[in-house]
């Protein structure tokens, strides 16, 4: 499932391709993903000039100069594929910029969306009205966290992944966040002592920049939108690394399970 690093690497291989272009088509070839296309997308895109192509959480964002946003989610498959020799079964949109260049969202179990909302209303609109700061922007840190935990009893990890709480994270980026600032995952949000919620606040933003860094991390192959495949097995601390040595302290790495979501962590470095 692409995460906020992928997302933001491909809205970064899109930017190139689509900023100060126009849309000259754009081809709806079914009319839904995860929810029905908007009727009047096609006819609002065709001849927009895009101004931006931009993230926040784990939604990409395409300006128009009609004041328009396309808003695209990938869900849990779903990949950009730039100038694709021939279109394929799970590639479900088309756009063509007036440079020629053709893009193509694939999303072969089809949990992605694509939306089209006006830009002045985006903040407020669907899923964006009660998100959380950015992680990586400048009101995500300590302060923010303190403020937001105090009082609350449930653990730092469901909360890290409560989209109120901070925009976007998922579960590879808690569990990495902290096993780095050295918290335990089922440690009560609201006693957790300031200094060690600005290093988790910092901690969230250096993995999350390691991984854009490295393009992008997936457990599962995907495009990215220059048309490479690739398969980015991260460089991850704990995640996925069940009984192997903690790279703090060399203790075995545990995995818990709970609600389908696995928890992995050091018992030794997080308290
Ligand atoms: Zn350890």
């Amino acid at each position: 499932m692409p995460e906020l690093p992928e997302v933001e690497t491909i809205v970064r291989g899109l930017a190139p391709v689509l900023e100060g272009r126009r849309i000259a088509s754009i081809e709806l070839r079914r009319p839904d993903l995860r929810r029905p296309f908007p009727p009047d997308l096609r006819q609002r895109a065709t001849g927009a000039r895009v101004i931006a192509v931009r993230r926040r959480a784990k939604y990409g964002l395409i300006d128009t100069d009609r004041g328009d946003t396309l808003v695209f989610h990938l869900g849990m498959s779903g990949s950009w594929r730039l100038d694709p020799g021939e279109i394929g079964l799970h590639d479900h949109v088309v756009i063509e910029t007036d440079a020629g260049r053709r893009l193509a969202l694939n999303d072969p179990r089809r949990f992605g969306s694509l939306d089209l909302v006006e830009t002045v209303r985006l903040e407020a609109s669907g899923p964006f009205a009660s998100m959380g700061p950015e992680p990586l922007g400048e009101s995500f840190d300590g302060a923010w966290l303190a403020q937001a935990l105090a009082g609350r009893t449930a653990s730092v990890k469901a909360l890290l992944l409560d989209q109120r709480i901070v925009a976007g994270l998922g579960n590879i980026y808690v569990c990495e966040a902290l096993h780095l600032a050295g918290i335990a995952p089922g440690r009560a949000a609201g006693h957790i002592a300031r200094p060690r919620l600005d290093r988790l606040a910092l901690a969230v933003k250096s993995v999350l920049r390691a991984a854009i860094a490295a393009g992008g991390s997936s457990l599962r192959n995907y495009a990215r939108p220059d048309g490479e495949l690739g398969y980015f097995s991260a460089e991850w601390r704990v995640y996925g690394r069940e009984g192997e040595s903690c790279p703090g302290c060399g203790a075995p790495i545990r995995r818990r399970s709970e609600g389908g979501r696995s928890t992995f962590h050091c018992p030794r470095c997080q308290r």
